[in-house]
């Protein structure tokens, strides 16, 4: 047997040639003595596929663990979804209580509870700090990085990830499995690689152009893995306006309005924000809030009716009165405007919605105008969604993410059975789950290498 000291561990690291011959000499059998801190999975590879904020989390883990990491992307470079994320200005996490933030992953709120013990909220702002890029908390609580951006925290990110010696193999993907081996779609072909333990962080299934594709669902369910089927999450739907309200307000938003909703399950909803009449229907973040629940009642019921308030801060019976006041020559569309400030996108959907009759009628009108109804058909298809809902059900995963049936493959990120609404809370579960699964891959080795030692004394 051959014995290497820590400090010949280290020589050979530095040395690719080198590690290529400590492992030829590994097949006669080495022995680490030894070992530091950190260096337990020296000759340890572990594969991440999936290069989201997820997958990167998950090799940041790892490598600084002293496991050596291969990240495969199917896409040229990493981060892609993430990038996109930060163009309307990043919005990494939410600083409101935590059990209030727990609360907006709704009926998976148990399965991401421990996510976000290990990983929450101040975790993830104290981990941005640390890349050297400050936080700040806007106005409504959400969390975003000084400069709103994702591309340098990406890029100081990538620098760690390198340093920490993460192989990244982009244009490589991922085609599941042949024996114990992974099958890689490449340029230059098929080629297939071997891994100690694999973790799957490959999004869900919305906007495809950025990776995520979701073709990996057929690929576990032919595993006898359960997924939950992909559905669209924080996404617009449809209405079917007229086409003339589609030609002179689609694109436009509606500010300052409440929404209500009651499901056939009796979930209450009822928030006020802003949304955005496009030319099939509505979307825009208050939509996003109540997507879950819409949803869920058009696969019910075949129909959502939202009921939106015009004017939030006036009662029905001040409208009445100034209403009711005689409007002269003035058509109905002037007198609403003059007189409770009701124009533009408002005033037109009110004509939209409303038959003639009820339009000039000032009760009927006013009351139209605290509860609108909005009857919405259905969502807008899934590649529009800004996240999907669905994934891997966490009843096939142990508490450290890995799929029971398939032991040292590991799940995490937007792949996995949960949702959110927008607001910093994708992410913050994406990059935990990362996390979770990252540790929890070091433990199975670990274990793995307990076992494997006991069975050589
Ligand atoms: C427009 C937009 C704005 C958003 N804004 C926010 C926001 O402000 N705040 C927030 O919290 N969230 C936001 N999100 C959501 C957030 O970006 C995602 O939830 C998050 O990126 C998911 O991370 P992930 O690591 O699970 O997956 P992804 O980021 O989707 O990464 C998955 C990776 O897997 C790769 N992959 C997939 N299949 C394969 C395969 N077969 N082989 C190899 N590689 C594969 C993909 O190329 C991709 O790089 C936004 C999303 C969009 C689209």
């Amino acid at each position: 047997m051959i014995v290497i000291q820590y400090a010949d561990t280290l020589q050979v690291m530095e040395n690719k040639s080198l590690i290529v011959e400590s492992k030829t000499i590994s097949n006669a059998s080495i022995s680490l003595q030894g070992a530091m801190p950190g260096k337990r999975y020296d000759r340890r590879t572990v594969a991440v596929i999936g290069g989201g904020p997820a997958g990167l989390m998950a090799a940041e883990v790892l490598s600084q663990a002293g496991v050596k990491v291969d990240l495969y992307d199917a896409m040229p470079s990493v981060g892609r979804k993430f990038l996109m994320a930060g163009k309307g200005g990043m919005n990494i996490t939410h600083s409101e209580p935590f059990d209030k933030f727990l609360s907006r992953y709704g009926s998976r709120q148990a399965h991401i509870k421990p996510l976000l013990d290990a990983f929450g909220s101040e975790a993830l702002r104290a981990w941005v700090q640390g890349l050297g890029i400050g936080t700040f908390i806007g106005s409504s609580g959400k969390v975003f990085p000084a400069d709103m951006k994702a591309a340098p925290l990406l890029r100081a990110w990538l620098h760690r990830l390198r340093v920490d010696g993460v192989s990244f193999h982009m244009r490589h993907q991922w085609l599941g499995w042949s024996g114990r081996m992974l099958r890689f779609q490449t340029p230059e072909g098929e080629r297939r690689a071997s891994a100690d333990a694999v973790i799957l962080a490959l999004g869900g299934g919305s906007w495809t152009r950025l990776g995520s594709t979701g073709a990996w669902v057929p690929l576990l369910a032919g595993r006898g893995v359960s997924v939950e089927p992909l559905q669209p999450s924080n996404c617009g739907f449809d209405v079917g306006w007229s086409e003339f309200f589609q030609s002179r307000f689609g694109g436009q938003p509606l500010k300052s309005v409440q929404a209500s909703f009651t499901s056939w399950a009796g979930l209450e909803f009822c928030q006020a924000g802003e949304m955005i009449v496009t030319a099939d229907g509505v979307e825009g973040s208050l939509i996003y809030k109540m997507s879950a629940l819409l949803r869920e009642q058009i696969a019910e019921t075949g129909t959502a009716t939202i009921y939106l308030d015009l004017v939030p801060g006036k009662d029905k019976q001040f409208l009445v009165d100034r209403v009711s006041l005689p409007r002269g020559k003035h058509t109905m569309a002037n007198h609403l405007r003059k007189r409770i400030g009701i124009d533009g996108v408002k005033a037109g959907l009110l004509r939209e919605v409303l038959s003639k009759a009820d339009f000039d009628d000032p009760l009927r009108l006013c009351e139209a105008i605290k509860a609108l109804p909005v009857k919405l058909v259905a969502a807008r298809p899934i590649d529009e969604a800004i996240s999907s809902a669905g994934g891997v059900s966490f009843e096939e995963l142990d508490e450290r993410l890995m799929i029971r049936s398939l032991p040292g493959v590991f799940c995490a990120g937007e792949m996995l059975d949960w949702e959110a609404p927008t607001g910093g809370y994708l992410l913050t579960a994406c990059f935990a789950g990362g996390r979770v699964a990252g540790e929890g891959v070091l433990a199975w080795l670990q274990a793995d290498c307990n076992v494997t030692a006991k069975a050589n004394r």
